[in-house]
């Protein structure tokens, strides 16, 4: 918890390795109108494209960048990490088109570029290597935890030659163990994959339970190698601050999308 903190304008800030930004956003900023009030990120739901672009706009400026600058992943809740570099920014700060295609992870080695990605309860997993030469981050809702998201881009990062020894993670704000209700199909796909350590809870209604995504992605990156103190859970939960965040299971799917950001310092 110590390793986020609230920036004074509201966003979050990850105080990953130097040399390092990454932000979360809230919904407080930006200008777009009922049901995506007022700081929606994301052209993947029914908000009015003008207001998208002035807010990315708005959150570029939080780490001093420009919409050219931008690079998404179409975020389709696989496992898919995708390395990018500079080359790759056209215009994916405009339109969905232009996202990285099934991509759910980004990684870069590349300056003057941002990585992003819209949520709204998945959690966002943002990644660097101690020497602040690397930056990734990661779209994990249930799907990309048990598909294996993380696990990939530890993958991709190991052939890289960056040891999981040396990478620091930061796990932000998105729906918590309080709030996040599964059934019996998502459970039994945990346990598989996680056996005993699945974070599973039994809910109030009888064959559901409450999972808990955080430790799940803790969990398996630890597994990874990832060392348990280099892992900063934000610890808060999208679900329960609806003055502060959009949630995609408390509001029904009628909502926006908060954006995690992040980038390497020239
Ligand atoms: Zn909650």
């Amino acid at each position: 918890m110590a390793q986020w903190i609230q920036h004074e304008d509201g966003y979050w800030q990850w105080l990953g390795p130097e040399n390092v930004q990454a932000i979360f956003t809230t919904r407080q900023g930006g200008v777009s109108l009922p049901p995506y009030d007022t700081w929606n990120l994301s052209f993947g739901v029914p908000d009015a494209p003008e207001a998208v672009v002035a807010n990315r706009i708005q959150a570029l400026g939080c780490l001093n960048a420009s919409l050219d600058q931008l690079i998404m992943a179409e975020q389709v809740h696989g496992a898919q990490v995708s390395w990018v570099g500079p080359g790759d920014a056209p215009a994916g700060a405009y339109s969905p088109q232009t996202s990285v295609p099934g991509a759910d992870g980004l990684l870069t080695q590349g300056t003057g570029i941002v990585l992003g990605m819209g949520f709204a309860d998945c959690v966002p997993i943002f990644l660097a290597d101690s020497a602040g030469r690397t930056a990734g981050l990661l779209h994990a809702g249930w799907r990309g935890t048990v598909r294996g998201v993380q696990e990939e881009a530890v993958w991709h990062l190991k052939r890289q030659g960056i040891n999981p020894e040396n990478l620091h993670v930061g796990i932000g704000p998105s729906i918590g163990p309080c709030c996040y209700e599964v059934d019996e199909t998502v459970a039994q796909e945990f346990r598989a994959v996680m056996g005993d350590h699945a974070p599973l809870t039994p809910g109030v209604r009888s064959g559901h339970y409450q999972l808990d995504l955080w430790e799940a992605n803790r969990w398996r990156l630890e597994q990874l190698g990832v060392p348990g103190e280099n892992i900063d859970v934000a610890g808060v939960c999208t679900a329960c601050h609806s003055g502060q965040f959009f949630s995609h299971r408390r509001d029904r799917g009628r909502t926006g999308r908060m954006g995690g950001y992040i980038c390497l310092r020239a």
